[in-house]
């Protein structure tokens, strides 16, 4: 078995390697890809149809969670299987895959389970199957409630999809519901936004993850290379976008999510109480997790690992019983102290107050986008829009 491409340098942080909480399984399936995806994806006949590769994919993800299982069974506490579009998969598939990864990897009685689902009708899947198989919560890729926003982002589905889907899956007993929605989308307008986030809210969603639509060119072997007609989709919605537009949608969806109960967690992030999604904040906390699939990104607590993003390799090298091509990178002690300032900033209950700032935690206190709380320090409202102003002066 080869494991060279993706070990740790013995002594460089290995001996502080730590067993994963939280496990993500990367699907790389989408019946078609959109413009503006900078995930691993794989659209069009290998998802579905006669050319398909899911099974080939199943096959393969099971020998990487084989490869991957520690010496002793860990307990997860979050499983996230996302993508892609994890819904397409075959409930039989879904329930091989959660089958394995409990006997790989052990998962926690009353750990969370979650599935990323795309809403239109012929890619939304089997929830009541899935929850039979072990999913707890659905995470619904909205992305918008406006029809006109969704036809010009390449989305298949219609706002009236999204309702469906969600009240089946409340029907078939999923008691986590979660729905991602974009801002900052060419042609939103502030009304537009506005009827979003209240669609969002009468769809009586557990959590809901809101983000600007980013239109950057991923670079790097964890990443496909971006295809010309999206290159071109991108300068045209780049034109279309504008901060101040964006800055406007995010305060209003901070007032309009707070005074309908949701807490505002994480930047990006607003959920009920008991619904913040555990498996980010693994990532936000800095805790160890497990990744499997093309393009998946793992973390030990000293070192973090991915998979390369091509398909057909990540296929072989497993068929032939070895891990797949990848890379790794050990986190020295100051690139892991901006990124616990970076990541913990990012949380509503922010850092606690250090006994030296960084320049760049000074900087952000004297501007005012950062501010003391009893003995811990996090962004302003100010500083939430601004973060990035923040986080780039603690690299
Ligand atoms: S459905 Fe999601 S994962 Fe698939 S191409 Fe579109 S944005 Fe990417």
């Amino acid at each position: 078995m080869t494991l060279a491409p993706q070990r740790a340098v013995p002594g460089s942080g290995a001996d502080r390697a730590e067993p994963p909480v939280a496990l993500y399984v990367h699907v790389p399936f989408c019946v078609a890809r959109c413009p503006y995806c900078d995930f691993v994806v794989l659209p069009g006949a290998a998802a579905r149809g006669p050319r398909n590769r899911v099974a080939d994919y199943v096959d393969a993800l099971l020998a990487e969670l084989r490869l991957r299982a520690p010496a002793s069974p860990v307990g997860l506490r979050s499983v996230y299987v996302g993508g892609g579009t994890p819904s397409l998969l075959p409930v039989a598939d879904v329930m091989r895959l959660l089958d394995a990864v409990d006997a790989a990897f052990g998962i926690a009685d009353g750990a969370e389970v979650t599935l990323e689902v795309n809403p239109g009708r012929d890619e939304r899947g089997e929830p009541r199957a899935w929850r039979e198989a072990g999913v707890t919560r659905l995470s619904f890729g909205a992305q918008s409630l406006d029809a006109s926003e969704l036809r010009a982002l390449g989305r298949r589905h219609s706002p009236e999809d999204v309702l469906s889907a969600v009240t089946d899956a409340r029907r078939a007993g999923i008691t986590s519901i979660s729905v991602d929605l974009l801002y900052d989308v060419p042609g939103q307008s502030a009304a537009s936004w506005a009827r979003t986030l209240d669609g969002a809210l009468a769809l009586d969603a557990d959590h809901l993850s809101l983000y600007a639509l980013t239109l950057d060119d991923a670079v790097g072997a964890d990443h496909l290379p971006l295809r010309p007609g999206a290159r071109r989709w991108r300068e045209r919605a780049r034109a279309g976008q504008d901060e101040d537009r964006a800055a406007d949608q995010y305060a209003l969806a901070e007032d309009r999510l707070a005074a309908a109960g949701y807490r505002h967690y994480e930047i990006s992030n607003w959920a009920r109480p008991g619904h913040a999604s555990r498996h980010n904040l693994a990532y936000w906390w800095r805790l160890p997790h497990e990744a499997v699939g093309p393009g998946a990104h793992a973390f030990d607590g000293a070192t973090r690992r991915w998979n390369d993003a091509a398909f057909e390799p990540w296929l072989a090298a497993l068929a032939a019983g070895t891990l797949p091509p990848g890379g790794s990178e050990w986190i020295d002690d100051e690139a892991a102290n901006a990124e616990r300032l970076i990541l913990g900033l990012r949380l509503a209950e922010g850092i606690p107050v250090p006994a030296a700032a960084a320049p760049g935690l000074a900087w952000g206190i004297d501007t005012g986008l950062l501010e003391a709380a009893g003995d811990r320090l996090r962004l302003t409202r100010r500083g939430r829009l601004l973060s990035n102003e923040v986080f780039a002066r603690l690299l």
